[in-house]
């Protein structure tokens, strides 16, 4: 058999003739490129207009979080440069989920800059193996990346005067990892939040389970976030913190609009009632992925 027909042949093994990848549309508007900007105090945003990834600086070097589709990592590293960071500055690069959106890049990023790359112990084996055994994002396969820490929730990553906090809350993946740390500006102490995700994004929840704890494991997210706060809410995707409508009203001399208590709580409500709407839906027998 000719190299390519093996190739085809082994593919049309492992995907359905029928299936079609999952977020065409979606890949396509999270890739448009993205001017990088400063958030606020030691936080800039270097990620794509769709998928985020935050750069946080310290006089030690420099903490890189996700790493966006695949196709994103050249546009992510130009960003840190064009802000005048070096790639060779981060020393540590994290994940909120091992979603091709957020971990596709990661490989690249780590080989470029030799930062060292932090997982949850829940998400490390799918960033390792570059799969995700359920869900839409298993039919996209990622260029594994090796985890030289892995940690559980509570623990800590710190650097130049930066401790960020793991939070675990597995749900959207395993080891969905929301990342807190407190920040100082101009004598206030803030409350950041790099949020994992909480959406069902396709995840099967009613019927053959993505994973036999996932809907208790997302009542206690939701549970778990709704005691939480944060005063700047950051999150994987631009749409769910408002991140163009923000970046349009930064006015020299005029408040922060990346300080926002009300985003969390907000995220929180809306996100749990399109859950108990899509549990619904997939208990009456609804697939668990309908594309848009
Ligand atoms: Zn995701």
């Amino acid at each position: 058999m000719k190299p390519f027909l093996a190739a085809a042949a082994v593919l049309m093994l492992a995907v359905p003739a029928h299936a079609e990848l999952p977020f065409v549309k979606e890949r396509a508007e999270w890739s448009v490129p993205q001017k990088p900007f400063h958030v606020i105090g030691n936080i800039y945003y270097v990620g794509m207009a769709g998928v985020s990834a935050f750069l946080i600086v310290t006089p030690k070097g420099n903490i890189l979080t996700d790493g966006g589709l695949p196709e994103s990592a050249p546009f992510i590293e130009k960003n840190i440069q064009a802000l005048g960071f070096k790639l060779s500055d981060v020393k540590y690069l994290l994940n909120s989920h091992a979603h091709f959106d957020h971990s596709g890049g990661l490989a690249k990023l780590k080989a470029d800059t030799g930062a060292k790359f932090i997982a949850s112990s829940g998400d490390a084996p799918f960033l390792e193996s570059g799969h995700i055994p359920y869900g839409p994002s298993s039919l996209i396969d990622t260029a594994p990346v090796k985890a030289d820490r892995v940690v559980k929730d509570g623990d800590r990553v710190s650097l130049g005067g930066v401790t960020l906090t793991a939070n675990v809350m597995p749900s959207h993946t395993k080891g969905c990892t929301t990342w807190t740390m407190p920040l100082v500006e101009a004598g206030v102490t803030y409350k950041v939040m790099f949020f994992c995700s909480i959406s069902v994004a396709g995840n099967p929840i009613a019927g053959k389970l993505a994973y036999p704890t996932i809907v208790s494991d997302y009542r206690a997210s939701f549970a778990r976030l709704k005691k939480m706060d944060a005063d700047i809410f950051l999150a994987p995707h631009g749409v769910q913190f408002h991140m163009a409508e923000k970046l349009a009203r930064v006015k020299p001399g005029a408040p922060n609009p990346f300080i926002d208590a009300k985003e969390l709580p907000d995220m929180v409500q809306k996100a749990e009632a399109a859950f108990d709407k899509d549990l619904a839906r997939q208990q009456a027998g609804g697939a668990a992925y309908v594309p848009r």
